[in-house]
């Protein structure tokens, strides 16, 4: 059994991100990079199950410029086996990522394909879903719990009304939500053994897909200043003022 997780470069989720002065998009020249936190999840979960003796390999791939490959060596500091770069300095929209993961799919035949539940820079929570209809896999989203049960994947979801539980044929495209595992800590050592771990390098280009943007941004604007809140003394002050004042109640 092998498990091939998307792993994306994002800016770091503590980083308080602004607009460029002309509102064309984010500015990140000085921004720090980190492994998008669901991805981060995602390896801990694919690690973990092959530490159960569930599963073979691992192997961590990334789309995006030469830097990329510094969140691969994290992938394979908390424990992938392997890594896949596929070289960029493109903006990759997530239908694009969904077709070069779809060659890389075909390449390495893995029996799971993990991501994130989103990129916390796109908020898009598109190139799983798109990735499954591409490859024409089954699909759990949003997963808490990954378990292996008669060569089936037994995937519980966060949805809105609680948790469901849906048994996929393998292969199949699970994204990772907040509980599915806890990222272990990654130590020195770990990455100085994950130094030594292979790294793919593939070209884009030589891919030889259509990967050009379908969206156009049109403004990237900060969101208007929250109002200071009120401190209420009690209860009732609470419930008059939600009832006269907001009028939600
Ligand atoms: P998104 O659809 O952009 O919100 O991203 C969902 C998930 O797709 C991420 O959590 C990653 O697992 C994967 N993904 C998105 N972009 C990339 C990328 N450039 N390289 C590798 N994986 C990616």
């Amino acid at each position: 059994m092998k498990i091939l997780v998307a792993v994306k470069r994002a800016v770091d989720a503590k980083v308080k991100v602004r607009p460029l002065p002309d509102n064309s998009g984010v500015d990140l020249k000085l921004a720090k990079m980190a492994m998008n936190p669901f991805d981060e999840i995602a390896v801990e979960e694919a690690v973990e199950l092959r530490e159960a003796g569930k599963v073979d390999e691992v192997v961590a791939v990334t789309v995006g410029p030469l830097k990329s490959v510094d969140t691969l060596r994290v992938a394979m500091a908390i424990g992938a086996d392997r890594s896949i770069h596929v070289k960029t300095d493109a903006v990759v929209e997530p239908l694009g990522v969904a077709k070069i993961l779809k060659t890389i799919v075909e390449r390495e035949q893995p029996d799971l394909i993990l991501l994130g539940k989103q990129a916390i820079d796109d908020d898009a929570n598109q190139t799983g879903q798109m990735l499954s209809a591409l490859c024409d896999m089954p699909l759990g989203t949003f997963a808490s719990e990954i378990d292996l049960v008669d060569g089936r994947w037994l995937v519980t979801r966060e949805t809105d009304a609680g948790t469901q539980t849906v048994s996929l044929a393998a292969p199949a495209v699970v994204t990772a939500d907040l509980r599915l595992a806890e990222p272990r800590y990654v130590t020195l050592p770990s990455m100085a053994k994950a130094r030594k771990k292979p790294v793919e390098t593939i070209e884009l280009e030589t891919l030889g897909l259509d990967v050009a943007p379908r969206l156009r941004v049109l403004s990237v604007e900060q969101p208007p200043a929250r109002k200071a809140g009120v401190m209420v003394s009690s209860v009732d002050e609470l419930i008059e003022k939600l009832k006269n004042e907001a009028h939600v109640i």
